[in-house]
């Protein structure tokens, strides 16, 4: 398994209605965060802040192009809501998104790849008593 490049695929992929908010972060993003709080409608992220429409890209995207490289990065990292912190969750999740942090020895042995993946995210994931 290889760090994350910032490919880019699963902000794309995922941030076309893909993504869910908890009642707790848009309350902080209410509070604290209204630019990010615009983006949200009845719950549900990531929207239009004039229309109200799904937006079918991130608003927070960002695309960086140096030397012939595309990347992407997020503009609300520290402020992200948790199903994005999550991402990836599994070897499987990984594959059918074309995922590039895969290597082919991961398609190799499933379970050890899961093992790796599950120790690089231990950090951004919610801990067994939701405390993080
Ligand atoms: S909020 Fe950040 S991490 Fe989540 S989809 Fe948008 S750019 Fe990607
Ligand atoms: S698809 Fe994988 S490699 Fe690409 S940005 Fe997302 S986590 Fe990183």
């Amino acid at each position: 398994m290889q760090p994350c490049n910032q490919c880019g695929k699963c902000c794309l992929k995922y941030a076309d209605g893909g993504l869910v908010a908890t009642s707790a972060e848009i309350d902080q993003w209410e509070n604290l965060r209204p630019d990010i709080y615009a983006y949200v409608h009845q719950g549900a992220i990531w929207c239009d802040p004039k229309t109200a429409a799904p937006l079918s890209v991130c608003p927070f995207l960002e695309k960086n192009q140096q030397a012939g490289i595309t990347q992407y990065s997020c503009g609300i990292y520290t402020d992200r809501p948790q199903d994005c912190r999550s991402y990836p969750v599994t070897i499987d999740d990984m594959i059918q998104d074309e995922c590039e942090m895969i290597e082919v020895k991961d398609l190799q042995d499933y379970a050890k790849a899961q093992q790796t993946l599950d120790r690089l995210m231990d950090a951004s994931r919610p801990s067994v008593g939701g405390n993080s």
